[in-house]
């Protein structure tokens, strides 16, 4: 089977590279699969699990964000933060939940809400790709 490397860069590690089959991530226009010799391209990415296919098993990291660029050598996803379901914290993910849906019931001014939004959405996405 052809495959192609992945790279997934946080501002804190190199979270993951290996030699994949096939990707699908949620890019700002919808879900997208990433097959080898794909043309090169740069896309937004939601917070949203990325799921890869690697060796006949399938693999699934909670991605927060950032960009996915895909080069002629290589396929390198830039984010915010990105996770293993190894890695994740239920109990953190869960009390981050609850904080950003208390906050998104309380009375708060826009930027509040659109803070918590995004805090909860990482939660969900965390508590989603641990649960797999
Ligand atoms: P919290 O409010 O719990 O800090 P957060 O969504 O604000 O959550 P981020 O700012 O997205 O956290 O991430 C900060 C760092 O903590 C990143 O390195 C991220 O990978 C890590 N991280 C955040 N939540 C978890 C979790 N539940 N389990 C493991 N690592 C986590």
């Amino acid at each position: 089977m052809s495959s192609f490397l992945l790279e997934i860069v946080t501002p804190e590690r190199k979270a993951y590279a290996q030699d994949v089959n096939m990707i699908i991530v949620k890019g700002s226009e919808g879900e997208l699969g990433i097959l080898p010799n794909h043309i090169p391209m740069v896309t937004p990415l939601k917070i949203a699990p990325v799921t890869i296919k690697r060796d006949r098993s399938e693999e699934v990291i909670a991605v927060n964000g950032g960009f996915l660029e895909i080069r002629k050598d290589k396929v390198v996803i830039l984010a915010e933060s990105a996770e293993l379901p190894g890695d994740i914290d239920v109990a953190r993910a869960e009390s981050a939940k609850q904080r950003a849906e208390q906050r998104l019931n309380g009375k708060r001014d826009e930027y509040d809400h659109v803070r918590a939004e995004l805090a909860l959405q990482r939660a969900l996405n965390r508590i989603g790709v641990a649960g797999r």
